[in-house]
């Protein structure tokens, strides 16, 4: 008997069909006499509609009335799980974050979770009854309801297995683990048996939506067993070998890059013409961080005529208030004007094995000039090299960069 956390995304809950799947899904765990906590994400599509809803009425709105419209998703499913449990003679109930509770900081919209009180949920499951849990949501300082970010139920779900000291978080999803790359734009991509936590947190970071960035960071942290797989499986219901995340010296053959992640969430800013003085970078950037603007790749040139250009990346999200924000600090800062281009998309290539290899980047930069893309920014970290392009060129980099590193299957 183990005790499990089982996540599904919202492409694994989109309609009642699929939530019988799933409940038939978790009926089988908990026959098996397993402890079962579920997490389930909205259905498809169903919290891009709401945040859409919140940015037409306003791009600047309140992120605490935008934590209660988003989160609501994520009840209804798992409400409707709860009632197909039953329905199938499972004894299981729903819980929001405000009902366990799960706790978070008050940072509205990308909120980190605080703690879990997990001691009732053990209890009723000890009993037999699957916890079903609404991801994405918690209860803020304020006494408000927070989510996690995008893509956060992910971090519910590995948060819930390190509170409950679960054997497993089995994330359940729409491809059957994770590949060298997005096998949705590159067909060759190859499935990986296992990743090392490393290379998924700097993958997941640089982009690879297939788990959430901090879920990763949380298992690498309380040391969760995170295996990724298909929530459609076989034909006989059974699962599909997935994908585990493992420690680095668990894995046997390492490649030099092992996955290569885009991102088309980017937005790239210039600040023309700022003085080039001591200060200059916490004037522009010190106002952005406190608007919770978060910065990622920076470039600053150097200067002819005692002013410089800094020009940086952030998500597009943020476009608006990073906007608003350098503007309402122009005369400090002292700029001539803002470029701002929202139609660009950062490509990177990941591995461990970059530590100990020359020409890594190199490959990456050869193999862009071959399909004549050019590119805007470049960033590197130890296991990371990092590009920005124009956006249009998104799939077709990301199919030179696979063959380029021998990646094709
Ligand atoms: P869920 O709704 O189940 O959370 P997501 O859409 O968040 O699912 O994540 C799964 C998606 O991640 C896949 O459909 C795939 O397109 C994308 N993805 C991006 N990079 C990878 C990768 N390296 N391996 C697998 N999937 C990836
Ligand atoms: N429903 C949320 C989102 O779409 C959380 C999740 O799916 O993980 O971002
Ligand atoms: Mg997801």
């Amino acid at each position: 008997m183990s005790r499990i956390v089982m996540k599904f995304g919202g492409t694994s809950v989109a309609d009642l069909d699929r939530i019988r799947n799933v409940a038939g899904r978790v009926k089988r765990e908990a026959e098996a006499g397993n402890e079962v906590a579920v997490v389930v994400s909205a259905m498809a599509g169903v919290t891009n509609t709401l945040v859409k809803y919140c940015q037409d009425l306003s791009p600047l709105h309140d992120a605490r009335e935008y934590d209660a419209v988003v989160a609501t998703g994520e009840q209804v499913t798992a409400g409707l799980l709860a009632i197909a449990l039953q329905e199938m003679g499972v004894e299981a109930r729903s819980w929001q974050g405000w009902q366990i509770p799960l706790k978070t900081d008050g940072a509205h919209g990308k909120a980190r979770i605080a703690s879990i009180a997990a001691d009732e949920l053990v209890r009723r499951m000890q009993l037999g009854h699957v916890a079903v849990v609404a991801g994405f949501q918690g209860i803020g300082p304020d006494n408000r309801v927070t989510t996690l970010g995008r893509g956060g139920s992910d971090t519910s779900a590995v948060a819930l297995a390190a509170a409950l000291k679960a054997d497993r978080c089995d994330i359940y999803t729409d491809v059957d683990g994770v590949y060298t790359t997005d096998p949705r734009i590159v067909a060759r991509a190859r499935k990986l048996t296992h990743i090392a936590y490393e290379e998924m947190l700097e993958l997941a970071s640089v982009g690879a939506k297939v788990l959430q960035t901090r879920s990763v960071e949380l298992a690498m942290k309380e040391r969760v067993r995170v295996q990724v797989l298909s929530s459609f499986g076989n034909a006989d219901g059974g699962d599909l070998p997935g994908t585990m995340v493992v420690d680095e010296d668990e894995i046997v053959e390492q490649e030099v890059v092992s996955g290569i992640a885009y991102s088309r969430d980017e937005a790239k800013v210039t600040v023309r013409r700022v003085p080039d003085r001591p200060g200059i970078a916490a004037a522009i950037f010190g106002p952005l961080s406190e608007a919770s603007v978060n910065v990622d790749m920076i470039v600053q040139n150097i200067s002819a005529d005692g002013t410089t250009d800094m020009t940086f990346t952030l998500g597009r999200t943020d476009l608006a208030r990073a906007q608003a924000t350098l503007d309402a600090h122009r005369a400090e800062i002292g700029y001539q004007d803002l470029l701002v281009d929202p139609d660009v998309a950062k490509i990177s290539v990941v591995g461990v094995g970059m530590r100990s290899h020359a020409g890594v980047a190199n490959t990456m930069f050869k193999a862009l000039a071959g399909k004549g893309i050019n590119i805007q920014v470049i960033s590197t970290s130890e296991i990371k090299v990092s590009v920005l392009i124009a956006a249009e060129y998104t799939e077709l980099a990301v199919r030179a960069l696979h063959t380029a590193y021998g990646l094709d299957g």
